[in-house]
């Protein structure tokens, strides 16, 4: 089969389009090479956890990779035939278990056999989907469609220390799967808020609960979570928007030197953007729903707006399959679907 050729540095310039490009290998079958690894951030090349990413993906295939070590900027990957099992990732690090996660979900979705995947590393990180979103936000949003699994968490990890624990069970896709359908606006809606804390002063926790009562949003009631199996100190505040039996989860981290009011002031701003939208998913979940919508060639959502995020991985997702995505705008959304071309 024809290698995939996929450039890092396009748009979004990020390791999404590393997970991507391996799942879709994973999937496919077909060879991958992907140049210029991360080229738009910081620390471009493989980190720790988009090394793990790569490893995973050989490990579910029995695949094979070249150039994969730290800080590489060129990956081959040459997948084998996905099989299920019961898998376990140490990131070594603070990286983004659910990312790992992400990566070889859509192909163990594929073999219609139950597997377990279990990921030691971050579960609460700054630029990543924390554990609560993934499950109560993106494993529901994706299991009416077939893929259907359940997750755990068994320890806290945040960032800098890591060192926190999540399991992941794929269950065999149910006969009754049909395409993602999160479209329409307008549900009535409650707010809940989740402040964590790990191994820092008590006050933390009472200044933000406080900060998130004077608001302008209408919270229904404050959790406290105190983490304290956490390695190390961690902070991070969460908005739960429930409606139509759906919850979004919005979050943003402390971090020292970082004040309350800023933590709590970025939170509130992303879910009144969502609600001034009236969209049903939100900006991080619409990238994350794509691979799923490619692979069963359907679906449609509105979301609040079109992430750089989500425009590369319809860029990417479209050199491995026959798919179209159609992106409307609409009053205050865009309406994104999938098709054949
Ligand atoms: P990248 O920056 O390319 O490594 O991709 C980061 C991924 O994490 C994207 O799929 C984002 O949608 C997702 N993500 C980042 N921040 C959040 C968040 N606060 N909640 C949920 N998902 C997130």
């Amino acid at each position: 089969m024809k290698t995939v050729l996929i450039d890092g540095s396009k748009e979004e310039g990020g390791g999404q389009i590393l997970r991507t490009s391996l799942a879709l290998s994973c999937i496919t079958g077909k060879p991958l090479r992907i140049e210029n690894i991360r080229a738009a951030r910081r620390n471009p090349g493989l980190a720790r956890q988009h090394l793990v990413c790569a490893q995973a993906a050989c490990e579910i295939s029995k695949g094979k990779c070249q150039g994969d070590a730290l800080g590489s900027h060129i990956l081959d990957f040459r997948p084998g035939p996905v099989r299920s099992g019961d898998f376990h990732f140490d990131i070594g690090s603070a990286g983004s278990a659910s990312l790992v996660v992400q990566t070889v979900l859509p192909a163990l979705f594929g073999v219609y056999k139950p597997s377990r995947v279990t990921v030691t590393g971050g579960t609460h990180n700054p630029w990543a989907p924390p554990f609560d979103f993934l499950s109560e936000t993106f494993l529901p949003a994706i299991s009416p469609a077939g893929f259907s699994g359940r997750c755990k968490l068994i320890k806290h990890g945040f960032y800098p220390a890591g060192g926190g624990k999540m399991t992941f069970s794929i269950e065999p896709s149910g006969q009754s799967a049909r395409p993602i359908d999160l479209c329409g606006s307008g549900d009535e809606f409650q707010i809940h808020a989740r402040i964590y804390t790990a191994r820092l002063p008590a006050q933390i926790a009472r200044r933000q609960e406080k900060l998130l009562s004077d608001s302008a949003l209408n919270i229904a009631d404050i959790e406290h979570v105190e983490a304290t199996d956490s390695d190390g100190p961690g902070n991070c505040v969460m908005l739960r928007i429930c409606s139509g039996g759906r919850t979004t989860v919005f979050t943003a981290f402390g971090q020292k030197g970082k004040p309350s009011e800023k933590v709590v002031g970025e939170v509130v701003s992303l879910a009144q953007d969502f609600l001034k939208s009236g969209a049903v998913v939100d900006r991080f979940l619409a990238d994350q729903l794509l691979i799923y919508m490619a692979v069963s060639n359907a679906g449609a959502f509105t979301t609040s707006e079109l992430s750089n995020h989500l425009l590369t991985n319809i860029e990417v997702i479209k050199q491995f399959l026959p798919v179209d995505f159609n992106t409307v705008e609409q009053p205050r959304q865009y309406r994104v679907s999938c098709q054949s071309p």
